[in-house]
């Protein structure tokens, strides 16, 4: 092959290549409340949204009232009768000059398992900021858990007990969480965490921040059938951030599990346009399908106890790619010991000269610093 057209194909496949990546990064198409029963429909999410983000409901406001009342009819509605958590709560691990405090009123629905190992609790809270209607922030998280039990209860009870916890006072300071994980009975039998959250109005949801010894939890994301978008990147770049949510406090309290969100749009983040205007419900769509293949799939798990071991995790294309963390410094060593053999081959081969290795790396550099650019602008 001539070296221009070696070139040619090395630009084709690099363009390829990165098409493909664009696509399987995407969150999937929303379905229309016409879809069958047992799947997850942002269609049918879309009505429970519309009446929790119809207006800002931050802590102590009668939207606030308004939307609780709607989460425990409609979970009764959907036959399971709902608890409302009401006590006075403070969080004082918040690294703030003043202590959070709230008295908050976090609502449950408990779906008892057949022969259950232990609870698997998907978490998103119901409060908004007062600037903010909060369709994505957090309503999207919301709407997937009241659509995901309509559609686990469509189906035969699953092993394990799942638990539906509708957070309050998140904004404020966690306070609803601190709550339920410090001073609720049931906190005690939670197995796994599964939170949702967004940062953005629309967006493939990703899996960013998992918990410890997180090795089983990315092998049963793997296996769910969820359409995952995860990457250990993710956590790496996260723990550098100053940010928490509920989360955050199931950590704290010894749990693990794993927290999901959406970030594109990121500038409607507690603004007055997080609305259903502006949101983007294939996100919603995204956020359910991974709730519901989850909920299934470590609903029936046996939760045995998992060596405490971390995962490295990627996508490619459609398929998460996982390994033990131990094995990350033995495969980059091999890497690198690739790249020196083919350095060396290709020196003494004169296939690759010097002055054309420094441009080469100086490309690469100069794309990192241009997409930095870019980006602030
Ligand atoms: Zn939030």
């Amino acid at each position: 092959m001539s070296p221009r057209l070696a070139s040619l194909a090395a630009a084709v496949l690099t363009a390829l290549t990165a098409a493909l990546a664009l696509h399987f990064a995407s969150a999937p198409t929303a379905l229309p409340a016409t879809a069958p029963p047992e799947v997850f429909s942002a269609g049918r999410a879309r009505e429970h949204l519309a009446r929790i983000a119809a207006r800002p409901h931050p802590v102590g406001s009668q939207a606030h009232r308004e939307v609780r009342e709607y989460l425990v009819d409609t979970v009764r509605g959907l036959g399971v009768t709902p608890e409302v958590q009401a006590t006075a709560a403070i969080h004082p691990d918040m690294e703030e000059n003043s202590i959070p405090g709230a008295t908050v009123h976090n609502v449950l629905a408990h779906v008892k398992g057949q022969d259950s190992r232990g609870v698997i609790a998907i978490v998103a809270h119901y409060d908004s900021v007062p600037t903010s209607p909060g369709a994505s922030d957090d309503g999207a998280g919301v709407a997937a858990m009241l659509e995901t039990l309509r559609a686990l209860r469509t189906g035969p009870p699953l092993r394990n007990d799942v638990l539906f916890l509708f957070t309050d006072a998140e904004e404020t300071g966690l306070v609803g969480a601190r709550a339920f994980a410090f001073h609720h009975p049931l906190a005690e039998q939670v197995s796994v965490v599964l939170n949702f959250e967004a940062r953005g109005s629309h967006g493939p949801s990703l899996m960013f921040q998992p918990g410890p010894g997180n090795r089983w939890l990315i092998q049963h994301l793997a296996r769910s059938g969820a359409p995952a978008q995860a990457s250990s990147l993710f956590d790496e770049v996260y723990r550098r951030l100053q940010n928490d949510t509920d989360f955050t406090v199931f950590l704290q309290r010894g749990k693990t599990g794993l927290n999901f969100g959406f970030l594109d749009g990121f500038m409607r983040y507690h603004a007055r346009t997080d609305d259903l205007a502006h949101f983007g419900l294939d996100s919603l769509q995204h956020h359910g399908e991974v709730m519901l293949a989850l909920a299934r799939h470590l609903g029936d798990d046996a939760l045995e106890p998992a060596p405490p071991e971390d995962a490295v995790y990627f996508n490619a294309g459609p398929f998460l790619v996982h390994h033990a963390a131990s094995w990350a410094a033995p495969i980059a060593l091999l890497a690198l010991l690739a790249v020196v053999v083919a350095l060396v081959m290709g020196l003494r081969r004169g296939r690759l000269r010097a002055s054309g290795l420094t441009w080469g790396a100086g490309a690469v550099l100069a794309a990192a610093v241009a997409g930095a650019a870019a980006v602030q602008a």
